[in-house]
């Protein structure tokens, strides 16, 4: 209908998990260092969600040397897909990951 799906916003967020400041990046919302994010998109950058829980990082799914992240909403329960970015702490990853 629209591209109103994908709309960029970067804007800077304090983690609401370990307290670090988060540099946006306008396509994510999970923090670097603990890879927790928030939920606030519907879909990715459109801040359309209401719920606001903490989410947490449950998961990692590998897929030909990409990362995703599976989130877990602690309020609602949703699940979301995430990618991983390239500042993502990799320890933080591999911690989650288990053995890749
Ligand atoms: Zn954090
Ligand atoms: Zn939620």
């Amino acid at each position: 209908m629209s591209d109103a799906n994908f709309i960029k916003l970067k804007e800077n967020f304090i983690c609401g998990h370990c307290g670090a400041e988060v540099i946006g990046t306008g396509y994510t919302n999970h923090c670097p260092k603990c890879l927790w994010s928030k939920h606030v998109d519907i879909n990715p950058g459109d801040r359309a969600e209401s719920c606001g829980g903490m989410m947490e990082p449950i998961e990692i799914e590998t897929r030909s040397g990409n990362f995703d992240i599976i989130h877990q909403c602690q309020k609602c329960g949703a699940l979301k897909k995430n990618k991983a970015e390239e500042n993502d702490d990799a320890e933080a990853i591999i911690a989650l990951a288990g053995e890749i």
